[in-house]
């Protein structure tokens, strides 16, 4: 349908050209008449001016003027036929008044002209003939007006009017229709004028004949170019589709959230999506058309470990992605990656496991701390339980290992409570009740519990404004806040350091303050002190257990009451914990 829709306007333009063509040929065919009639033309004068010669010639010769002076007409007669464009006349006047006289001479016979000589053209089929002839020109194309009559060398017609002499026209010579061009070889209006004729027929069927050669050509070549488009179109289509679904494959390739990118068999980067720039940080000009050795940190690594498949997801499992690190910029990223080869080339892709990895990495820490956690009041109960059994203890004693009981026993409750409520946390179980609370009762009461778990010269101080607003929040889990706060604060200060807990009204918000003259917390991890399971000493060499647990609960349960939690702290000086929670307003003393 496509091609017939293209071959109409193409007949179209065809049909129109063979028009063109046609109307070429017959402005060709009117040149020509021209360029013929020009031919013609000069022969004619070639022949009048030897004709001029010749007379003036004679006109001065011996023999002519005897003849006259003998009035010889024999002799003046056998002059005349040997030159067929001269008339000899005896006498000084008279004798010939044509329009078609060329030119005269007069014979002088001893000081008296006794005769003339005039040259007049011989038009007729003779001179017709000559001129052709000489002109080279075929029969039947020159002729002669002689008055009303057309004079060729086949014959004679008569024509219905005078042909003009600046351009061809149509004449009409007896019934037929001629083209025509005419020259007035006199200065007469009557002077007798070439022509140069054409019949009509014959220039209309050499303009039909070229029309039609070129509407068949034209048509040829439609039908060639609707063969060959018919042929080729399946091509034509087949590479459409196949840039088409390039172009998607690119498309899809640059929002894949995965990085992709393809090395050649010769090691040559090839491609390097959007993802792989946005994962990496490398962007695709700095790598693309570079060998991967150079362009690709990590990359014998990559090379090494990642298996390569001879199809996608042929070597499925475990085995078919590998984790590898690759530093890029001093930051070191773990990369998931999975690889096949299509064609020379191997397609890589990944993603960005470095969250993952360093999760699974504090998780086996952890596994580690709890175990240690887990192991040291179990011993001290088991201790304390095996000695109360087998030995026969004076009741002071066994006062003092029943409290170690309690004491270890509340220890691994408060470790249970923190796992479990992580593990609430992450599974978005965990409850928060939306209430408000008198802030100071809570803070003073948690100061209190937290004083009970350490030695007497340690000093918890709580500084309070006199009016606070009650707070938005779920009281319980503020405590739980503070305490594990607090308990950091123990944990991670020498005996005499004073902690402070301090209350502010800032805006519409209350900002809780645990101020510790601790060991301090380096900057460049104040950040990572938040992630679960995180701890500055994983291997406790300082010998402080802890979880990693506790500041990662602090700061969901603030967030999920709408509050946030930051850290200041240098270390050696001090740590500042700080919390803020939503506030009622305060009310304005009247
Ligand atoms: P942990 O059970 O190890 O105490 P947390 O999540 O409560 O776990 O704390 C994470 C890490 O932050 C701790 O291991 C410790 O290194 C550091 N940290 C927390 N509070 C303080 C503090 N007040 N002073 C110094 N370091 C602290």
């Amino acid at each position: 349908m496509g091609l017939l829709l293209l071959a109409l306007p193409l007949a179209l333009a065809v049909s129109a050209f063979g028009g063109f063509a046609a109307r070429r040929e017959r402005a060709n065919a009117d040149q020509e008449l021209v360029r013929e009639l020009d031919s013609g033309a000069s022969v004619y004068s070639g022949l009048l001016r030897d004709a001029r010669r010749n007379a003036e010639r004679l006109a001065s010769s011996r023999r002519v003027a005897e003849a006259f002076a003998h009035r010889d007409q024999h002799a003046l007669r056998t002059i005349e036929q040997a030159d067929r464009w001269v008339i000899l006349l005896p006498g000084a006047k008279g004798g010939l008044h044509r329009p078609d006289v060329e030119a005269r001479f007069s014979v002088v016979h001893r000081g008296r002209t006794i005769g003339r000589v005039f040259v007049v053209p011989p038009f007729g089929r003779h001179l017709i003939r000559t001129i052709a002839g000489e002109a080279g020109l075929p029969e039947g194309r020159l002729g002669l007006l002689v008055d009303h009559r057309l004079v060729r060398e086949r014959g004679i017609g008569r024509v219905a009017a005078r042909p003009t002499a600046e351009k061809p026209t149509d004449l009409q010579v007896q019934a037929l229709e001629y083209r025509a061009v005419a020259l007035p070889l006199g200065a007469q209006r009557a002077a007798p004028a070439l022509v140069a004729v054409r019949q009509r027929s014959e220039i209309t069927a050499a303009a039909d004949d070229v029309r039609r050669r070129v509407i068949g050509l034209g048509l040829g070549l439609i039908g060639a170019l609707l063969v060959t488009a018919y042929g080729v179109a399946p091509a034509i289509a087949r590479s459409r589709l196949s840039r088409l679904q390039r172009d998607q494959a690119e498309r899809v390739l640059a929002h894949l959230g995965d990085g992709v990118f393809v090395v050649d068999h010769d090691g040559v980067v090839r491609l390097w999506n959007r993802a792989a720039a946005a994962i990496t940080g490398l962007r695709a000009a700095e790598v693309r058309g570079r060998p991967a050795e150079e362009a690709i940190p990590g990359w014998r690594t990559i090379a090494t470990f990642v298996p390569v498949a001879d199809q996608p997801g042929q070597a499925d499992g475990p085995s078919s992605s590998e984790t590898v690190p690759i530093d890029v910029a001093g930051r070191e990223l773990w990369l998931s990656m999975v690889a096949v080869s299509l064609d020379d080339d191997t397609v890589y892709a990944f993603r960005d496991a470095t969250h993952d990895r360093r999760l699974e990495e504090l998780r086996s820490q952890f596994v580690a701390t709890i175990s240690h956690e887990l192991r040291t009041p179990l011993a001290s109960l088991h201790g304390a339980a095996l000695t109360l059994r087998e030995h026969n203890l004076p009741a002071e004693t066994q006062d003092d290992l029943l409290d170690m009981i309690a004491e270890q026993s509340n220890r691994l409750a408060n470790l249970v409570e923190e796992i479990l409520v992580a593990g609430q946390l992450d599974a978005g179980s965990l409850s928060v009740v939306a209430d408000t609370f008198d802030p100071e009762e809570l803070v003073r009461g948690v100061a209190t519990v937290a004083r009970s778990r350490v030695v007497a010269e340690r000093r918890i101080d709580v500084v309070a404004p006199p009016v606070l607003p009650r707070v938005h929040g779920d009281g319980e889990r503020t405590r739980q806040v503070l305490l594990n706060l607090l308990d950091n604060a123990i944990k991670y200060s020498p005996p005499g350091g004073r902690i402070e807990v301090r209350l502010a009204v800032v805006g519409d918000r209350l900002r809780f303050i645990v101020q510790d003259q601790g060991l301090g917390i380096p900057v460049g991890e104040q950040e990572r002190i938040f992630d679960k399971f995180y701890r500055l000493d994983p291997d406790q060499r300082r010998g402080i257990g802890g979880t990693g647990l506790g500041l990662y609960i602090c700061r969901e349960l603030v967030r999920s009451m709408h509050g946030s939690i930051w850290v200041e702290s240098e270390t050696g000086k001090g740590t500042t914990f700080a919390f803020e929670l939503p506030a009622e307003p305060l009310a304005v003393p009247v």
